[in-house]
C-alpha cells in the first residue's frame, strides 16, 4: 500500500485498550470499571442486553464520549483526550447512512479525503500544498479502488446508493469504514436491521473482512447467535460491568456467574 496510508508500525501492544473505564451520566453510572485489551487480528464481541452500556463503551473507544474515569489506549498510547478523527478507528452503526447524492466512489473516498487533505493543509507553503494535493488525490483514488475491489464493488463505483441493493449498500458502508486502514474496527449492532438472508451474508462478509484485513474487530451486539458465530472472544456485559470475558465456547459451556448463565440461557 502507498506510504501515505500506512498505519502505525506493528507492535505487540494491544491495538485498543480500556483501563478501568467508567462513565456516569448525572447520578447514573452506566459503565463501571471496564477493562479490555483488543489485539490486532482479534475479533471480540461485546454481548449484553439492551441498556447494559455497550454503545457507551464503544463511543468512549471511538472518542465520541469522554470517560468519567479511566483511560483509553491505542498501541499503548493514551488517547483518552484525542478527538475521534485523530484516532483512526473505523465505526459502523446499525444505520449506516450513505450520502445519497454522492456516488459509491465518493462515498468510500470521503473519510480518507477529509483525513488526508486536513493533514496536507497543515504543511507550510502553498506550492507544496498543491503538489501534495495532487499526490493525495492519486493516493485516494488508488486506495478507493483497492477497497472497492476487496468488497466486490468495482463495477458499481459510479452509481448512487439508491441504485444499489441492500447488500451492496452494506458493502459500501464497510468499504467506507475501512478506507483509512484503521487500527481497529468497531461495529455497533450492524446486523440488527437486516432480514434473515442479508443477516447471514453480512455475518460472512464481516468475518471475511476480518480475516483479510487482520484488523482488531469489536462487535457490539445483544444477539448471542451473532456473537457466537462471529467472535473469537466474548465479553459479556451486565449492568455496565464485564461479567465474563472468555473464548466463545467457554461463555456458552462454562458461564462464570449465575448472571451470565441466566443471560445466555434466556437467549438460547
Ligand atoms: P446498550 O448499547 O447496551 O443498549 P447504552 O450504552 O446505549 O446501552 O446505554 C446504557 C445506559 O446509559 C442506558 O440506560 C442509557 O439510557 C444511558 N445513556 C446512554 N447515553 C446517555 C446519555 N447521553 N445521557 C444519559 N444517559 C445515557
Ligand atoms: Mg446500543
Amino acid at each position: 500500500m502507498n506510504d501515505i496510508l500506512q498505519s502505525a508500525p506493528h507492535t505487540d501492544l494491544p491495538a485498543l485498550s480500556l483501563r478501568g473505564v467508567s462513565k456516569r451520566f448525572g447520578e447514573a453510572e452506566v459503565v463501571s470499571d471496564f477493562s479490555l485489551d483488543l489485539y490486532a487480528g482479534e475479533f471480540v464481541a461485546l454481548l449484553g442486553a439492551s441498556g447494559s452500556g455497550k454503545s457507551t463503551t464503544l463511543r468512549m473507544l471511538a472518542g465520541l464520549e469522554r470517560p468519567s474515569s479511566g483511560q483509553v489506549l491505542m498501541g499503548g498510547v493514551d488517547v483518552t483526550d484525542l478527538r475521534p478523527a485523530a484516532r483512526n478507528i473505523a465505526l459502523m452503526f446499525q444505520s449506516y447512512a450513505l450520502y445519497p447524492h454522492l456516488t459509491v466512489r465518493q462515498n468510500i473516498a470521503t473519510p480518507l479525503r477529509q483525513a488526508l487533505l486536513s493533514a496536507a493543509a497543515r504543511l507550510p507553503g502553498a506550492a507544496l500544498l498543491s503538489a501534495k494535493t495532487r499526490e493525495t488525490e492519486a493516493a485516494i483514488n488508488s486506495r478507493t479502488q483497492s477497497v472497492a475491489q476487496m468488497l466486490r464493488l468495482d463495477g458499481l463505483l459510479d452509481r448512487k446508493p439508491g441504485q444499489l441493493s441492500g447488500g451492496q449498500q452494506q458493502r459500501v458502508a464497510l468499504a467506507r469504514a475501512l478506507v483509512r486502514d484503521p487500527s481497529a474496527f468497531l461495529l455497533d449492532e450492524p446486523l440488527s436491521n437486516l432480514d434473515t438472508a442479508l443477516r447471514h451474508t453480512t455475518r460472512e462478509e464481516i468475518r471475511d473482512l476480518h480475516r483479510r484485513t487482520g484488523h482488531a474487530f469489536l462487535l457490539v451486539t445483544h444477539d448471542q447467535a451473532d456473537a457466537l458465530s462471529m467472535a473469537d472472544r466474548i465479553a459479556v456485559m451486565i449492568a455496565g460491568r464485564v461479567a465474563q470475558c472468555a473464548p466463545a465456547a467457554d461463555i456458552y459451556h462454562r458461564p462464570a456467574t449465575r448472571e451470565v448463565a441466566r443471560f445466555i440461557g434466556a437467549h438460547r
